[in-house]
């Protein structure tokens, strides 16, 4: 079957549209036990931004910290539960921060109507009822998070998403004004993700003219950021990154990411790596697969003075390393796009522990 995905249903874009969020919020409000819960990144405690919040009456809001580990199943849990105890059921819920706070409000929006552990709802249409309106309003750009079906969550034995329809966002803000305050590294590894989500997705077997119309205009988008003249942190390239973090995630969605991100979601589950800062770790080594874009990946490295660390896999034991191994072998999706339908006859996991120790 093809694929048949569901867009976020409303986006709104442009500087200062954040303002917008308590109009926005207004009709809402009606549903349920009429209060919005706010999920915050605790890097804006203190900040201008919750000043601006529409906060009413009523409202819960909670600041999460997004610096350490990935969003696990049993954080979502427990604040599914600490929500419902609290006030039971709200009207929405928004999320605002980087990728980690897309997922989590994405995730969270779901449990609040699917009962049990997120555990078990870890896959494709797992989740058997729809969750509650939820609004993302992204503050760093690049995962494409604010736009894809699927909320990735750490469970006990898998890195997987809750993905389905009911996954995606019924509202986005996209105000390129939210991430100007990102530190310069943040800036670099998260913007790379949507860099490789099309390097990976317009080389493959699933790639198609519709997934390349969003993959060439992202990457028109990122060479404006991170390469030509005028590159770097600035206003105008802020409003660039946010479209292209939206249009990778679209790229991705209707092909397949590829041999980066596989890897990746190995040494994420057994080292806790960030899923953008992995990626990059990886994508600096794959030349075989990527020869172009890993090409033009370390001249953005290079322009950016951004340092991507070598040689790390000189400390990882044997045991990590097969571990590592099964996460990504377990990732077939991602290998029939790179490889084909016979991957398994042009892959071997001693190609896969090659690769690893390449880091
Ligand atoms: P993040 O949410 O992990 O945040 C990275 C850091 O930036 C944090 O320390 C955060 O506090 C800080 N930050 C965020 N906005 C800021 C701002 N405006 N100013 C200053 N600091 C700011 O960032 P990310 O890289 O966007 O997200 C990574 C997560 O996204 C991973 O958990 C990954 O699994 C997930 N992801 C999800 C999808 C998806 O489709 N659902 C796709 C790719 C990655
Ligand atoms: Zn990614």
């Amino acid at each position: 079957m093809f694929k048949n995905f569901k867009s976020v249903s409303k986006c709104v874009y442009g500087v200062g549209c954040f303002k917008d969020l308590g109009k926005i919020l207004e009709d809402k409000r009606k549903e349920n036990n009429q209060f919005m819960v706010f999920l915050v990144d605790d890097y804006f405690l203190g900040k201008p931004l919750i000043e601006q919040l529409p906060l009413e009456e009523g409202d819960m809001i909670e600041y999460i910290y997004a610096g350490g580990e990935e969003p696990k199943t049993s954080q979502i849990d427990e604040l599914r539960d600490r929500i419902l105890a609290t006030k039971g059921l709200p009207a929405g819920l928004i999320g605002i921060g980087g990728g980690s706070l897309m997922d989590i409000a994405k995730a969270t929006a779901l449990m609040l109507t699917n009962e049990g552990s997120s555990v078990q709802y870890q896959g494709l249409n797992l989740i058997k009822k729809e969750g509650v309106y939820h609004v993302g309003i992204p503050t760093i750009s690049g995962t494409g998070a604010e736009v894809s079906m699927t909320a990735v969550l750490t469970g006990p034995t898998k890195k997987l998403g809750l993905k389905c329809d009911w996954t995606v966002f019924d509202q986005i803000i996209l105000d390129p004004s939210l991430i100007a305050s990102v530190p310069r590294n943040d800036w670099f590894y998260t913007g790379m993700d949507t860099y490789i989500h099309c390097i990976e997705s317009m080389t493959g077997h699933l790639k198609n003219t519709f997934s390349e119309a969003y993959g060439y205009k992202s990457l028109d988008l990122c060479r404006e950021v991170y390469l030509n003249d005028g590159c770097g942190q600035t206003a105008i390239n802020d409003e660039k990154l946010m479209v292209a973090s939206y249009f990778g995630g679209l790229s991705l969605t209707y092909s397949e990411v590829g041999v980066c991100h596989a890897l990746s979601y190995g040494m994420s589950y057994v080292f806790g790596t960030r899923h953008c800062f992995a990626n990059c770790i990886i994508f600096n080594q794959l030349e075989d697969y990527y020869p172009e874009g890993v090409k033009e990946f370390k001249e953005m490295v290079r322009k950016n003075d951004i340092f991507i660390p070598q040689n790390i896999s000189k400390d990882w034991t044997n045991a990590q390393i097969e571990k590592m191994i099964d996460i990504c072998w377990a990732l077939t999706h991602m290998w029939k796009h790179a490889l084909g339908e016979d991957w398994e006859q042009k892959l071997t996991r001693q190609q896969i522990k090659d690769l690893y120790l390449r880091m």
